[in-house]
């Protein structure tokens, strides 16, 4: 289970799953619902080589995210 964003207890529970299918938890210590990784990127092995020419062009990394779609904080922790 994953731990709670909010107050970072372990006691999360399995709590349905939203719209698009994800999972949803919900914590036992402090309440909060919350799913999972939600802003959770998927960056196929194409845009990765992509990026990574990119990234040895010097272009600033906000140029890198703008032509490859993808988010700054992305390109800074690949998460
Ligand atoms: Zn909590």
């Amino acid at each position: 289970m994953p731990t709670c964003p909010n107050c970072s207890s372990e006691k999360t529970v399995k709590n349905g799953h939203i719209h698009h299918g994800k999972q949803r938890f919900k914590c036992h210590e402090c309440g909060r619902q919350f799913v999972e990784n939600p802003q959770k990127i998927v960056i196929d092995q194409d845009k990765r080589e992509l990026i990574d020419r990119l990234l040895l062009e010097k272009i600033s990394l906000a140029g890198i995210a703008r032509a490859a779609q993808v988010s700054e904080r992305w390109l800074q922790t690949g998460s």
